[in-house]
Formats: structure tokens, C-alpha cells, sequence
């Protein structure tokens, strides 16, 4: 009797789906279907506006109450038939693999190597399971899992890739990447990485700033959302401040390399937790990126020139508001033309443990590198016999400056019409020979196709 009337409801079932689908395609009614979940009923135009959006996408005008009749059909008890499921598949992917009593790799970010075939032999790459991830996104964090591949001895990762003990980057590893991830447990979406840049630009955010706020906002959105797991409140994950500084640094330095030079292979830290590494890339790349940089735009005339007076004569200004704490050795470099110039150490100084207190650290005045001279150099402030005397400067800084324990800030070269040419940060002196070094360093680095300016 029970399988009689289920035939019945069956072909019932059937018949009905045929005629659907003579009347509108499936793949149409499911877009119907999803519209009319997502708009609200009280918009006077909601079936005209499906109709229209329905044309955009498939090409095919129906009329604005074909559409009501068919939702109102299929909502009506009396066919009853779940055509269309309402769950959000995305949140069920996302609740499914945060619990904690399923063991599961799957995730709403599945996050592999950067590329599919190997760069030496062009063989397809097979794919291993790394490990899982949290995925920062703009308004939540998410569980996700890294995949990694190895072939001729390169190891491949979702932006970089590892040869002989060295990690490189290509521009088709980072440009248009909907994830960047340099190694460690935290991936952080593009979204987050463009908001930090506009952050930075327009509200002169810092990192930790940043991180902070990223991380209540976090919290809130936790809070306020119902269905939320008492152990994601409890126990949300960060965004840690250093981690992402590190990640956002290699990333965008990275990009301004592409950017200004022809560089098709970069070689970034093997390790970003490593400061010595990370100092080393940032301290070795930095005369080179200089190089590119003004080599590049003292170009600007050439390539978009703004008019008659353009790139027509240089000015360079100083500014001290930009500084920070640097260390305090008075590192001094040789200049064929200039002699001796004050320099500075541009590291920032250590922490290091306080006898008087175990268990807590103190600030010295120097880098790791300069900290063994903490105690025996005095910090104050450089006065080289080959510079200027103050009688031939009329800016005195001495009083000022004398005990100051950060940098003296940067100088700008900039063209007439507005296009920075050069900077320079001043660590430890901001001499007249200091300037006249940036600008020497500025005329050996322009462009070819630039005038000097007279
Ligand atoms: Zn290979
Ligand atoms: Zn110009
Ligand atoms: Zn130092």
C-alpha cells in the first residue's frame, strides 16, 4: 500500500519537474530561486528585477509575473517538493569543519602551490597535505588547509618556492593571489593585505594598531553572531602583529621589486620568524631597491611627461617627524668624493634580559649587533671635524639633538611637478655632507633618458 502511494507521489514528482522544466530550465529556477531567497518581498519591483537579472545572465526575457506564478507554485503546500535546498552551503562547510568531532580536510580554503606544473620539467605537480591554517579574511577568521608539492628537488609552496635551501618568489607566485602565506600557521587573505596598505596611507596606521583592532573587531562580530561555538569566543584566534608585519613587508617588498625592476626571480628570507634574516634581506636589498627606485621614476618625463616645465629642477627637503628608535652606534661610511660621513646604524636597538630583575627584559641603547658597546659608548651626538661648523650653516641643531634616541628622520628629492625622486632615512646625522651625499647618490642613480636638472 505505502510503496503504491509513494509510486503515485513519485511520478507525480516527475511529471511535475518535466513541465518545469519545458517552462523554464532548471538552471534558470535555480537562479530564481536564489534571487527570491535573497531579496526581500517588500521591494515593490522584485520580480521585475529577477526577470531583468535572469535575461542578463542567461539571455532569456520572461515575464515579471511567470516568475511570481512559478515561485508562488513552488512555495505552495500543496506541491510540496524540496526542489531546492536553503542551506547555505558555505556555512555548512564552515561549521562542519570546525568541529571538533569530525577529522576532516576539508575547508572553504583549500590552499595550493602557486603553480600546477613543475617550473624545471613542466610535469603536473602531485599535491601533499601540509597542514591546517587559520585564513584571516576582512570580517571573520576561517579554518584552511595548505598544500605543498615537490619535483627536481624544488619544493613548491602557495607563493614561493624552496630551492637549495633558499626561498624564492616569481611574479606569477604573488600578483593576483587570492592568498598570501610565506610559511607558519596564519594565511592571510588579499582583502586584508590591500586594507592594511589603504590603512596605512590614509589613517597612518601602524602594525600593531592594526592587528589590534582587526582582532576586536574579530571578537565583536563573534559575539554578536548566534550561531557562534562557545570555544571560538573563548579562544579566537589572533592576528598576531609581528607575524603579519613580516608577511605584509615580504609581500609588498616583493611587488615594488617586480614593480620598478625586470627581476623575474626574488629571493626573500627562508624564514620570516628569523630577524637576522629578515634584517639581512632588508639591509642588502635596500641599495638595490634605492637604485630601482630612482632609476625609475626620474624616468617620469619620458614616459608621462606632465607638460613643458616637467622634471625641470629638483628639490630636497628634509623631515624629522618619521623617526624612530635606531640604534645608537655612530657607524661612520667612506665616500670617494666626500671623505668620511656620519652614518648611523639604522637596526632597531635590543631588548635584552635585566639582571636586576629575572624574567624581564629592558631596552638597551644598540642592534644586536652593536649591543656588546650598550655600556662603554656614550650616545652623544656626532660631531665629525670634516663637516660643516655652524658658522657656515645657519640651522643649529647641536642643542636639540643632543640626546635624541631616535633617527633624524628622512630627506625627500622631489621633482618640480610632485614625483618623489629619491629618500633617504638620516639614522644617525643629518649633516650638510649627509645631504650632499643623497644627492650625489640621486645623480649617479637617474636615468639615462633624464636631464639633470641645471
Ligand atoms: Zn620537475
Ligand atoms: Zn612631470
Ligand atoms: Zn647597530
Amino acid at each position: 500500500m505505502f510503496s503504491n502511494v509513494y509510486n503515485s507521489n513519485s511520478d507525480e514528482n516527475e511529471i511535475f519537474i518535466v513541465s518545469l522544466n519545458r517552462n523554464i530550465p532548471i538552471q534558470h529556477l535555480n537562479l530564481v530561486n536564489q534571487l527570491d531567497v535573497e531579496l526581500d518581498d517588500c521591494i515593490l519591483s522584485k520580480y521585475i528585477d529577477i526577470s531583468n537579472m535572469i535575461d542578463m545572465v542567461f539571455g532569456k526575457t520572461y515575464d515579471p509575473s511567470f516568475i511570481e506564478c512559478i515561485l508562488n507554485l513552488l512555495k505552495s503546500k500543496q506541491i510540496a517538493f524540496p526542489l531546492f535546498s536553503q542551506v547555505d552551503a558555505k556555512v555548512l562547510i564552515n561549521n562542519y569543519s570546525n568541529n571538533h568531532h569530525v577529522l576532516t580536510l576539508s575547508s572553504l580554503h583549500t590552499i595550493k602551490p602557486f603553480t600546477s606544473v613543475c617550473l624545471n620539467c613542466g610535469k603536473s605537480l602531485k599535491l601533499q597535505f601540509k597542514e591546517k591554517v587559520n585564513v584571516f579574511l576582512i570580517d571573520r577568521v576561517e579554518n584552511g588547509t595548505i598544500y605543498i608539492a615537490n619535483c627536481c628537488q624544488i619544493d613548491y609552496f602557495p607563493n614561493s618556492f624552496l630551492k637549495m635551501s633558499k626561498r624564492f618568489v616569481v611574479p606569477g607566485s604573488i600578483q593576483n593571489k587570492k592568498y598570501i602565506h610565506f610559511g607558519g600557521k596564519s594565511v592571510l587573505t588579499i582583502e586584508i593585505v590591500l586594507r592594511y596598505a589603504a590603512d596605512l596611507v590614509n589613517l597612518y596606521s601602524g602594525f600593531e594598531n592594526f592587528a589590534e583592532g582587526y582582532n576586536d573587531t574579530m571578537l565583536s562580530l563573534l559575539l554578536s553572531r548566534s550561531n557562534m561555538q562557545s570555544n571560538q569566543v573563548t579562544n579566537p584566534p589572533l592576528l598576531e602583529r609581528r607575524l603579519f608585519e613580516n608577511i605584509w613587508m615580504i609581500y609588498s617588498s616583493t611587488l615594488i621589486t617586480i614593480f620598478l625592476s625586470k627581476t623575474q626571480e626574488i629571493q626573500i628570507p627562508l624564514n620570516m620568524s628569523d630577524r637576522h634574516q629578515m634584517n639581512t634581506y632588508f639591509n642588502e636589498t635596500l641599495p638595490i631597491w634605492e637604485h630601482q627606485f630612482i632609476l625609475f621614476w626620474s624616468n617620469h618625463s619620458v614616459r608621462n611627461s606632465c607638460g613643458d616645465n616637467c622634471s625641470g629642477a629638483i628639490v630636497i627637503d628634509g623631515f624629522q617627524k618619521p623617526d624612530r628608535f635606531v640604534c645608537q652606534f655612530t657607524d661612520v661610511i667612506h665616500s670617494n668624493e666626500l671623505g668620511d660621513i656620519d652614518w648611523g646604524c639604522g637596526f632597531r636597538p635590543e631588548m635584552i634580559q635585566d639582571k636586576k630583575n629575572p624574567g624581564f627584559w629592558k631596552n638597551t641603547n644598540f642592534c644586536p649587533k652593536h649591543v656588546h658597546l650598550n655600556n662603554d659608548q656614550s650616545t652623544e651626538d656626532i660631531n665629525n671635524s670634516n663637516d660643516y661648523d655652524n658658522i657656515d650653516c645657519n640651522v643649529s641643531r647641536n642643542d636639540r639633538y643632543a640626546s635624541r634616541k631616535t633617527s633624524y628622520g628622512i630627506i625627500l628629492t622631489i621633482y618640480n611637478c610632485g614625483i618623489i625622486v629619491n629618500f633617504d632615512e638620516l639614522y644617525r646625522s643629518e649633516s650638510p655632507m649627509r645631504v650632499i651625499h643623497h644627492l650625489l647618490n640621486t645623480i649617479e642613480h637617474l636615468s639615462p633618458a633624464a636631464k639633470v636638472p641645471k
